[in-house]
């Protein structure tokens, strides 16, 4: 009985240590370290917000979240305000609703590019903030992502604060990048939670650096600081040293306090 419930536990800690998924089942990724994350100048009309803020936003969005993470290859830059089609404002994401097949007219051709859009389609309700597909793949590689905000009238990114805004969409630039929902609520990439965080959580983490790993040069084996022969190196003499130099100075300093109370 024991062994069951220890199986139990274990088997819940595997399948909770990676909840993340992926924006897709092909492990999609950009290739390269460096990922600019661009905006669509002119196409917010409804939601209130200028093309500077919007950028503004897009920054804190990529240093407070994405580019905290240590383990990852991967690093964010914002980018700038670029000129693109009106249909990037109009248009659906997908060519067909029931199986996202990336509109090609909206193909991003590097990158990651932030616009405004009120497609029906895209947003049938006021309360999706935002879509995202990586819609530029080649040869299992993101070349480009295409995030689209709410700009349909009475959408509800209008009325978040910043923080708000910028954590839904470091929420969408993880779709861009290639997650998908973690079930883990303590997550940016949790769907219910993403205007609430403040940073990234464990699963983003993982998460990032699962589909980004950093690697680490290879340098030998392994080593403590004793060389061959056991001997403490030549380091340790010179830390001794320093160590009873330092009592001798406090012993000293003691006398002449002692002295002058
Ligand atoms: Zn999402």
């Amino acid at each position: 009985m024991k062994t069951v419930l220890i199986l139990a536990a274990l088997n819940n800690f595997i399948s909770t240590a990676h909840a993340f998924t992926m924006n897709n089942s092909a492990r999609l990724a950009f290739g390269q370290d460096e990922v600019i994350v661009n905006v669509a100048a002119g196409l917010c009309t409804q939601i209130g917000i200028s093309d500077e803020e919007l950028l503004s936003i897009v920054g804190k969005a990529v240093d407070n979240f994405w580019n905290k993470a240590p383990a990852s290859r991967l690093k964010l830059r914002k980018g700038n305000l670029i000129n693109v089609s009106g249909l990037y404002h109009s248009a659906s994401i997908c060519q067909a609703a029931t199986n996202c097949t990336p509109n090609s007219a909206l193909a991003v051709s590097s990158d990651i590019l932030v616009t405004c859009n009120d497609n029906a389609t895209n947003f049938p309700t006021n309360s999706i903030l935002g879509i995202t597909i990586p819609n530029n793949i080649a040869a299992g590689t993101i070349i480009g992502s295409l995030v689209m905000i709410g700009d349909n009238v009475g959408n509800q990114f209008a009325t978040k604060n910043t923080n708000e805004k910028t954590s839904i969409i470091a929420h969408e630039i993880g779709h861009a990048i290639g997650l998908g929902h973690s079930p883990v609520a303590d997550s940016l990439m949790y769907y219910a939670t993403r205007d609430k965080r403040v940073a990234l959580g464990r699963d983003d983490l993982d998460g990032l650096s699962y589909l980004y790993p950093k690697e680490q040069p290879f340098s030998g084996c392994g080593t403590i600081d004793l060389d061959s022969n056991q001997n403490p190196p030549q380091d340790w003499w010179g830390g001794l040293l320093i160590g009873l130099g330092i009592i001798g100075l406090f012993k000293s300093l003691k006398q002449k306090i002692k002295f002058y109370t």
